[in-house]
């Protein structure tokens, strides 16, 4: 088995701590450094159970059952038109219905794409993690 520790930065905000990403054939298996309450519980091998399908759990049913991305997409996108549609306010030409939060884990070009999309959808209210 191959094992190596590479030092990197935590990408999971934009503090951007040191971290030291151990290496073994080919896959990072741990992350260790001066990490915060928010960063350790994501580090690989911390994690097992963590969800990499989407799920998706019907009205008044107590499990969620996997479902492929196409689907996953397709009651997004149904969900997000009736939340459009429902906060329409014609005069103005825009949702009240929608409003988005950036990230501070994303880049520059991320929330620049997020306020496009905020503005495609119609919605006037694009926010920030790093103002709050
Ligand atoms: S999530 Fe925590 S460890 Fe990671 S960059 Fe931000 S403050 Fe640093």
């Amino acid at each position: 088995m191959f094992t190596k520790t590479i030092p990197g930065v935590c990408r999971f905000c934009s503090g951007g701590c040191r971290a030291l990403f151990t290496v073994q054939n080919g896959e990072i298996t741990d992350v260790q450094g001066d990490l915060c309450a928010k960063a350790a519980p994501g580090s690989p091998g911390g994690r097992p159970d963590r969800v990499t399908r989407p799920l998706w759990r019907p009205a008044g049913a107590d499990e969620w059952r996997e479902i492929g991305w196409r689907e996953a997409i397709a009651r997004l996108a149904a969900r997000l038109k009736e939340a459009r549609d429902a906060g329409w306010a014609a005069d103005d030409a825009r949702t009240d219905g929608i409003a988005v939060f950036g990230s501070a884990a994303i880049t520059n070009e991320e929330s620049y794409l997020l306020a496009k999309f905020a503005r495609l959808l119609g919605s006037p209210y694009i926010e920030h993690q790093a103002r709050v």
